[in-house]
């Protein structure tokens, strides 16, 4: 009976508490989440100025995350606590490129990891500014910058502008088959469906081939041929219909790109689609004035787990990565309190409780009197001092709390 009773406790505790890494920084209970707390005044100039884009703040920010973490991320999402895109920023998210150690994509080989405290992993800095961008977009968008598009020349710098693709994608562009030559009977006016130029709704598209080739998901092979369009006269680019359902322009220079002329141009893609990295390890981390209440802890949870999980959401017109990526990508946001470093300090805390209990290396210390339990129930208290590194059972008058002992 008491055992039964104890696992009832063990089952309660796993989704309440918060990990208190600093004074600053705290892990989500589901430990896939960090709250990185700023000052008033950094949090007010980083919204108003952009220091996103226009400070030394984010390497600030993940310089202080690597002194408690370990170097055991591919990419950091960094998130401001908003409702709302904040008017002051004219963006909805960026991709602030770190590193690239992929050949065959446009880019060079470099490392600017070590200024934001990677020792090397790190290859991507990205920001949303407000919490619906990671359900509605552009986090697909954002992450896919992180191989694109750094290939082709297009009208839309870093995106694919007037570029066709076997569906709409991610960075923009038209849908190859939808496009009609010799509109009006004019040699160089070209109709499509309507698309966008540098995104195409959100996380509402999922990437398409040429996406998925640069980002190491599909081979080459599967690439189907399309046609990149240059010189096109802005105010011949224009709705070709009253209901805006297709878009058209004209252009002198039409470019054909094939599975060979991509080859030819940007050279295999080292490491190819067999052996390139498809899951990635993500640090998500939401910047905020004060800690995060426990519904912002459990909005911020609900999207980053809805992007992140690795099945079908059952939800047409939307797309997570593993949807969006056909099932072959991942990212893996959990298990962050198992990249701590050794010597960082942790406290578990409860904001319904005020019982500090802190851990020291095979240590329990405790405000209260109180009594462990391993997870198989046993009562293990005599043994506080030299407890193995594992996951306890922290019982007092005046709760239970779930503790992790190293
Ligand atoms: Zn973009």
């Amino acid at each position: 009976m008491k055992h039964f009773f104890t696992l009832i406790l063990i089952s309660m505790s796993v989704s309440a508490y918060a990990l208190q890494i600093s004074d600053s920084v705290f892990i989500s209970p589901s430990d896939k989440v960090v709250n990185y707390v700023m000052s008033t005044a950094d949090y007010d100039s980083w919204i108003l100025n952009d220091d996103f884009r226009k400070s030394e703040q984010p390497s600030v920010i993940t310089k202080k995350l690597y002194q408690y973490f370990k170097d055991d991320f591919d990419m950091i999402m960094l998130i401001t606590n908003e409702k709302e895109r904040p008017q002051t920023l004219s963006y909805y998210g960026v991709n602030r490129s770190v590193a690239n150690n992929v050949e065959g994509i446009g880019m060079g080989r470099y490392s600017n990891s070590s200024y934001y405290g990677s020792d090397g992993k790190l290859f991507s800095l990205m920001y949303l500014p407000y919490l619906d961008a990671i359900k509605y977009g552009p986090t697909l968008h954002e992450f896919c910058h992180c191989w694109a598009n750094f290939a082709i020349p297009t009208v839309e710098s870093g995106h694919w502008g007037i570029c066709g693709g076997n569906t709409k994608g991610q960075l923009g562009g038209f849908k190859q088959s939808t496009l009609l030559t010799n509109v009006d009977g004019i040699a160089n006016k070209y109709s499509v469906e309507s698309f966008g130029t540098y995104a195409n709704g959100g996380n509402s598209v999922p990437y398409n081939e040429m996406e998925l080739y640069l980002m190491g998901m599909l081979p080459i092979d599967s690439v189907h041929e399309f046609d990149a369009f240059l010189d096109v006269p802005p105010e011949s680019f224009q709705y070709y219909d009253e209901s805006k359902t297709r878009i058209c322009f004209t252009s002198d220079t039409r470019i054909h790109y094939t599975q060979a002329s991509l080859i030819e141009l940007l050279g295999k893609r080292v490491p190819d689609c067999t052996n390139s990295q498809k899951e990635f390890k993500a640090l998500f981390v939401v910047l905020s004035k004060q800690p995060l209440t426990s519904d912002e802890w459990t909005s911020y949870e609900s999207g980053i787990g809805w992007f992140c999980q690795t099945s079908d959401d059952g939800i047409n017109g939307l797309y997570n990565f593993w949807e969006a990526t056909r099932g072959v990508g991942a990212i893996d946001p959990s298990g962050l309190s198992f990249s701590l470093k050794s010597t960082t300090p942790i406290n578990y805390i409860d904001q319904d409780m005020t019982i500090d209990v802190r851990m020291l290396p095979a240590t329990i210390i405790c405000s209260e009197s109180f009594r462990v339990f391993n997870l198989s129930g046993q009562d293990v208290t005599n043994r506080n001092g030299s407890l193995p590194s594992a996951i306890y059972i922290v019982h007092t008058a005046k709760g239970v709390k779930k503790v992790w002992v190293r």
